[in-house]
């Protein structure tokens, strides 16, 4: 197979075999864009260095054709004495992944090349500059040096020479630092920076490929979930210099504003500069507008190239650009990272412009931005009032309101968030090593860096609030402080708060309100209200748009009225899982164990009687306030024990009392029953059906509390839609008793109600089961013919599938498998196809084939979950139920699974 394409043969459908930045450039050569001529080691050859440790056979001669071949174009060879070729070495994989090794500049300088750089260009300073930055790159990223060293010899350099910046370093400053940086080199590695221009190449491709499976990497990749087997790619750039004196430059653009989506012109340009200082802050950047008045001709053309992009990709693009003495380059474009609040401001901008269509807008969005604009803010009455003291101003960099201790390091944001504090992580910069910390903070604040810094585009990345370039801050990690402006210091563990939308920080605590996209589910906030910003506009259109797509219908769980009017406003269309657990706690607790505890029939009979007026009223109110909509309602399923009192406490207490000489009959009892019903397994005991079977009565009550209490509804002119669900079945006999059981309950509320028809219509009450046990799922034909729906208990069914505890083993032996890779994300957070899903399947057939009309539904925590929701798509669910501040997600993501 091919491994090696010149950027003339690829395009930006590529991106498995190229990577994305291969891809891109690619399409931008073929566009007619002004790219520097290159080629492209694909992935595929990354895959293989990495399965054989070794370069795979013909890759080598590969690579030989196509620098012969840009050697030939160029008209000078790589390294070439008098005139050198360079090139730049650069990672790109199929997404853009911070933690690998980016990019070795200024390939091919060497002792003997460095003077010819020198004549060729005319600027002695210049050459010396690239060839340092050779060394610091090449030393740090392929050969492993701390990039410290470096950096403090460079400030050293400073230093001695009184220079302010990198740019009053002089050449014969900078030769000498490249003896020093050779010198580190050999002594931290004890081996010579070589000085062959292709060994330096192949050495860099070899650290790229490599650098796939570098601890943050890995780390990177479980965050984001990118699957760890695809490799990267790697492309060789002929070298464009912005280092060549003032008219030359490098920047990075934006055809959108990456924050609210706003066209314009926004970005950051640095003269006289090279590769990644625009974004490491070294100097100042300006910002692009003022590129007009430094080079008007390369502005007007960057500004004609950007169109020509955002045109082509139909959608916002990022650009790395570098102008060599007036000549505009393009180094990379991508479809560019953005906020959750510009992704739907843009998706209907585009919708506006005419450039996409609504179905396609629906999928520049998706259900995880969705929750993200679910945050919550500061209070803005509360800043503006002045309560808040804001102690500086940076730059807003990706949005959200974060709260918590100030922490210097990554080691103890990490530490401390794991004893439950919550952290904000303040740097003066952060780089690939903060990931860590970056992760457990709850925002993250930096002196330095722009829009595009790395705090800035790995925080965006995460969704985590971030506030960069806070320049008036002086942070200073070795004392884990920082001043800010009249003096004010915060120490490591004072309180913080940032806001990623403003860029302000406050010292303190800043409370924290709801968003307006709550607000608008809410219905405090309608779409067209004065007050209402461009992005509620936009979120109202594209869940207008989803709704009218999808075919899943959604539902809520909500087990009380509150919750059930809240479900409504956020889009329910009924109620999926309606638990009865919390109904039997609290005061009534007591007639659970006199019905649990009692000795006869008529005992039994008393305390089931007491509760089933207090049930009746429970689902009188829900009805009331699920009117007209389905309310599935799952009969008692936890095991008892819950409802009897800690039997350690209870045993103490009544060996206490028999000490006193005054042990009471009741407790003795108590605790015998509780000794007789302790299980070691409790979720493998006695639940759910086993539990209506085992107690006489007891479903029998909670069933003719729903047909009572949709009877008094129905009378009362209500329209009430109860269905009965049976929790934890694992064999249809089990099901036909409880069954039996309900059509004698059934029966006689019907016999005493036969004086009304609407009542009576009322009556005719769906009997269903859940489906989380495996065998269940693997007899759900037998089951359905005593089942006229489903609802697919995913927890309990990943539970039971997987035969672990979700709450014992998600705090002991989940990190380590996501660590191993093992998962990719928690099953209990995105439904395990492979297993769980195959027996969701299956069981979906084989209960249409008893029952074509089977109703089936989900009601697990993955319900709300946007992966699991296409995946319930695909299966051909009716619908999915889960908590209310879910249902915008799902109801986004089943219209996403359509269009
Ligand atoms: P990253 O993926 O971290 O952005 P890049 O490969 O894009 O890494 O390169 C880092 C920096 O070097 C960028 O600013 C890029 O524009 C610049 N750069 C890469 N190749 C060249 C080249 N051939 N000439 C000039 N600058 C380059
Ligand atoms: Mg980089
Ligand atoms: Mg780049």
């Amino acid at each position: 197979t091919k491994l090696v394409y010149d950027f003339t043969e690829g395009h930006k459908d590529l991106k498995d075999l190229l990577g994305g930045k291969g891809a891109n450039l690619a399409e931008m050569t073929n566009l007619g864009l002004p790219v520097p001529p290159g080629f492209t080691i694909t992935t595929e050859a990354c895959r293989a260095f990495l399965g054989e440790g070794e370069e795979p056979a013909g890759l080598r001669d590969e690579v030989s054709a196509h620098l012969a071949a840009l050697e030939e174009q160029m008209g000078k060879k790589l390294g070439q004495a008098d005139d050198p070729l360079l090139v730049s070495v650069r990672s790109g994989a199929k997404f853009s992944m911070p933690g690998m090794m980016d990019t070795v500049l200024n390939i091919g300088l060497s002792d003997a090349s460095v003077a010819g750089l020198a004549t060729q260009s005319g600027d002695e300073r210049f050459a010396w500059d690239s060839y340092r930055r050779l060394l610091q790159m090449f030393g740090r990223t392929v050969m492993g040096v701390d990039g410290d060293l470096f950096e403090d010899a460079l400030t050293a350099a400073k230093k001695a020479k009184k220079a302010k910046s990198d740019l009053d370093l002089k050449a014969k400053d900078l030769k000498a630092l490249v003896e020093t940086f050779k010198q580190i080199v050999l002594k931290e590695t004890g081996r010579e920076f070589p000085q062959d221009p292709r060994e330096q190449m192949d050495q860099a491709v070899r650290a790229v490929f490599d650098s796939w499976n570098g601890e943050r990497a890995r780390l990177y990749r479980r965050q984001e979930r990118i699957p760890h087997d695809l490799g990267t790619a790697v492309n060789i750039v002929a070298m464009v210099f912005g280092n060549l004196g003032p008219d030359s430059g490098t920047g990075v653009a934006f055809t959108r504003d990456p924050a609210t989506g706003h066209q314009g012109v926004y970005g950051d340009y640095l003269q006289n500069a090279q590769g990644e200082d625009v974004v490491a802050g070294i100097r100042n950047t300006l910002p692009l507008p003022e590129l007009e008045t430094i080079d008007k001709a390369s502005f007007d053309e960057l500004m004609r190239i950007m169109g020509i992009l955002e045109k082509h990709y139909r959608d916002l693009c990022d650009i790395e650009f570098t102008i060599e003495r007036g000549k505009l380059w393009m180094l990379q474009t991508r479809v560019g990272k953005r906020t959750a609040a510009a992704a739907f401001r843009i998706a209907v901008q585009l919708v506006d412009q005419g450039i996409v269509s609504m179905d396609e807008a629906l999928q520049r969005v998706n259900g995880v931005q969705l929750g993200r604009l679910m945050f919550p803010r500061f209070d803005e009455e509360y800043v503006s009032g002045g309560h808040a003291a804001r102690i500086a101003w940076g730059i807003a960099a990706s949005p959200g309101a974060a709260v918590g201790k100030a922490v210097f390091d990554s080691y103890t944001a990490v530490k401390w968030s794991r004893s439950g504090e919550k952290v904000i992580l303040i740097r003066r910069e952060t780089n690939p090593d903060d990931l860590n910390g970056m992760i457990a903070a709850e925002g993250i604040l930096t002196s330095r860096g722009g829009k595009t810094s790395h705090a800035a585009v790995v925080a965006r990345g995460m969704g985590k609030t971030c506030v960069c370039g806070a320049e008036e801050l002086d942070v200073d990690t070795k004392r884990r402080r920082f001043t800010a402006p009249g003096g004010v210091v915060i120490e490591e563990g004072d309180l913080v708060s940032i806001d990623g939308s403003s860029g302000h920080v406050y010292k303190g605590e800043v409370p924290v309100v709801a968003s307006p996209v709550v607000e608008y589910f809410e219905g405090t906030l309608h779409a067209g209200a004065d007050d209402a910003d461009e992005l509620v506009g936009a979120v109202h259109r594209l869940m207008a748009h989803a709704d009218g797509k999808r075919r899943l219908r959604v539902r809520a769980n909500a087990d009380t009225a509150e919750d059930a009017f809240r479900a409504r406003r956020y889009g329910a269309q009924g109620i999926g899982l309606c638990r009865t657990e919390h109904m039997f706690l609290g005061e009534r607790r007591e007639l659970v164990e006199r019905l649990i505890l009692a000795d006869s029939e008529t005992e039994r009979e008393e305390a089931l009687g007491e509760l089933l007026p207090m049930q009746k009223q429970d689902f009188v109110r829900l009805f009331e306030a699920m009117d007209g909509l389905p309310v599935t309602v799952r009969l008692l399923d936890p095991p008892l024990h819950e409802f009897l009192p800690d039997i350690t406490e209870l045993s103490v207490r009544v060996a206490l009392a028999e000490a006193r000489g005054d042990s009471q009959e009741n407790e003795l009892r108590l605790l015998q029953a509780v000794h007789k019903l302790h299980e070691s397994n409790p979720m493998l005991g006695l639940r759910g059906v086993r539990l209506g079977l085992v107690i006489p009565g007891l479903f029998a009550m909670q069933i003719r509390a729903i047909a009572e209490a949709a009877v008094e509804r129905a009378r009362a002119g209500g329209d009430p839609r109860p269905e009965i669900m049976i929790p934890l079945v694992g064999t249809v006999q089990e099901l036909q008793l409880v069954r039996d059981e309900a059509e004698q309950v059934l029966a006689s509320v019907r016999a005493a109600n036969a004086d009304s028809k609407s009542a009576l219509k009322r009556l005719r009450i769906k009997l269903g089961t859940m489906i989380e046990l495996p065998r269940a799922a693997l007899t759900a034909g037998q089951i359905a013919e005593e089942a006229e729906f489903f609802s697919f208990g995913t927890n309990d069914l990943t539970q039971t599938v997987w035969g672990f505890s979700r709450d014992d083993v998600e705090a002991s032996f989940f990190t380590a498998y996501l660590e191993k890779g093992i998962f990719g994300v928690s099953p209990f957070e995105t439904l395990d196809v492979d297993g769980v899903g195959s027996l969701v399947a299956r069981a979906v057939e084989d209960g249409r084939r008893t029952r074509p009309d089977l109703k089936l539904g989900v009601c697990g925590e993955h319900g709300g979950d946007p992966d699991s929701v296409h995946f319930f798509h695909q299966v051909g669910l009716d619908y999915v139920s889960c908590s209310p501040f879910r249902l915008p997600i799902a109801r986004l993501e089943a219209g996403r699974a359509v269009v």
